[in-house]
């Protein structure tokens, strides 16, 4: 059990030890800053996520020193399985790996208090502490009841969950931009069979997907996801997808029904534990980045990409932005807002991509020409992989030109 008796001020409060708090404290308490990290759960706490760690996730974690330590224990993978509605299938090379988050988000921690960053919990953010109209510290609940740190920034690296960031005035939107549940399934026959991350769509999972990425000995984590209707690009002809028309579990059971690998997985195996849903929130968009002694990183900013529902490094990626920001910015407020700003916004246009590339889901005919087209051409192949990579642009490929390129003679 953590000690939940933390000092009454230091200078950088982060609340949320996931991918982009930790990121976020190791950084700073790496450069010697006072900081202490708070979460609402101790830790190893679990956390809803389909556990798979894409390329920019593995750039964050050699940033941090993580990387061997991490895959020391991770699943690798070498292929993304895109299977597309008609199931046709291609295998897109990458550097991908599996590793459950109650694992992953743990090393990640320690890693930060290594680095010197002091963490307590249980300690739930309640509310900002104010000076004026500046933030200076924060409200926190633990099991003894409330206390005050005051800070001179604050981080809420809070994920998904808008509270935090309506508490403290920062939520734009409250609607989460989608949902997913995930559930792990033990079944050792399987295991060295199924070793891609694959990634589904198909016919009856409407404007969704479903996934299954192996983790270690035998268990696999199955999940479904889809993305709601405040983006435009939800909006389809039998009108947007809302999330009172969505049950996830039934997709789960259709996923479970139409994809024949996860028919066997689970005819085979055993569930373990519940089936767990979660929000999204994607497209660095629905709060505000800052306010005076305040910076908002990871998915409480909205950095998870849409279409795909990866964001675990790019989580990691805004947090190490705000800690930079932190340190360039030293005790000018309004330097540290605008570095911060800067800094994010040189990720908005890829966040945009992903958003057209959910295209995808509102056409499924794109993708089944897509991965039809993939498996016959190892330039189209090279650009799947370079946007896995991100040397390359999903939206490209879905773009109107890059359709039309899709009918060019096969090279
Ligand atoms: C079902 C599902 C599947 C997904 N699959 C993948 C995947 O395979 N790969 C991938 O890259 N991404 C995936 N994602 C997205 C990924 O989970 C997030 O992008 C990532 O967790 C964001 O990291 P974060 O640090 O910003 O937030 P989180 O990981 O959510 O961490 C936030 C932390 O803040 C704490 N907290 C929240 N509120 C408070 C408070 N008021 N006070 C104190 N502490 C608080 C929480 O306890 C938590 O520890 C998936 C998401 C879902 C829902």
């Amino acid at each position: 059990m953590t000690s939940t008796s933390p000092p009454d001020a230091c200078t950088v409060l982060v609340v949320g030890a996931g991918p982009a708090g930790s990121a976020c404290a190791q950084w700073l308490a790496h450069q010697g800053v006072d900081v202490v990290l708070v979460d609402q759960h101790d830790f190893p706490r679990d956390k809803v996520c389909g556990d798979g760690l894409i390329p920019d996730a593995h750039r964050a974690l050699e940033r941090l020193g993580l990387y061997d330590e991490v895959m020391a224990a991770a699943q690798p993978a070498a292929f993304l399985g895109c299977v597309a509605p008609r199931g046709g299938r291609v295998d897109v090379p990458g550097r991908l790996a599996v590793m459950p988050r109650r694992q992953l988000d743990d090393i990640l921690k320690r890693g930060a208090e290594r680095a010197g960053a002091r963490f307590f919990a249980p300690l739930r953010f309640v509310a900002p502490l104010l000076d004026g109209d500046r933030v200076a510290g924060a409200v926190l609940r633990g099991s003894d009841g409330e206390i005050t740190l005051r800070a001179r920034w604050t981080v809420l690296a809070t994920g998904a969950v808008p509270q935090a960031l309506l508490a403290s005035g920062m939520c734009r939107r409250q609607a989460p931009s989608g949902i997913a549940l995930r559930g792990y399934v033990h079944n050792p026959e399987m295991q060295g069979r199924l070793t891609a991350l694959d990634v589904v769509w198909h016919p009856q999972l409407r404007r969704g997907y479903g996934w299954i990425f192996p983790c270690r000995d035998g268990v696999f984590n199955v999940g479904v996801g889809v993305g709601l209707a405040q983006s435009h690009s939800m909006a389809g002809e039998d009108g947007p997808t809302k999330k009172r028309n969505i049950n996830l579990r039934e997709m789960f059971a259709t996923f479970c029904e139409v994809y024949a690998p996860a028919r066997e997985l689970l005819a085979g195996g055993r569930l373990l534990g519940a089936l767990k849903g979660a929000p999204l929130r994607c497209s660095l968009d629905g709060a505000e980045l800052e306010r005076p002694g305040l910076l908002v990183t990871g998915e409480a900013a909205g950095s998870t990409y849409a279409f795909t529902g990866e964001g675990i490094g790019k989580a990691m990626e805004t947090g190490l932005l705000a800690a930079e920001a932190l340190l360039a910015g030293a005790a000018d407020d309004a330097a540290v807002a605008a570095r911060y700003r800067a800094a994010v916004a040189t990720l908005k246009p890829r966040f945009d991509l992903y958003e057209r590339a959910n295209k995808v889901n509102e056409h499924p005919w794109l993708a089944d020409l897509l991965i039809w087209r993939a498996r016959r051409s190892a330039r189209i192949l090279r650009r799947m992989a370079g946007v896995l990579e991100e040397t390359g642009n999903p939206g490209n490929l879905v773009s109107l030109r890059g359709i039309t390129r899709l009918f060019l003679p096969i090279r």
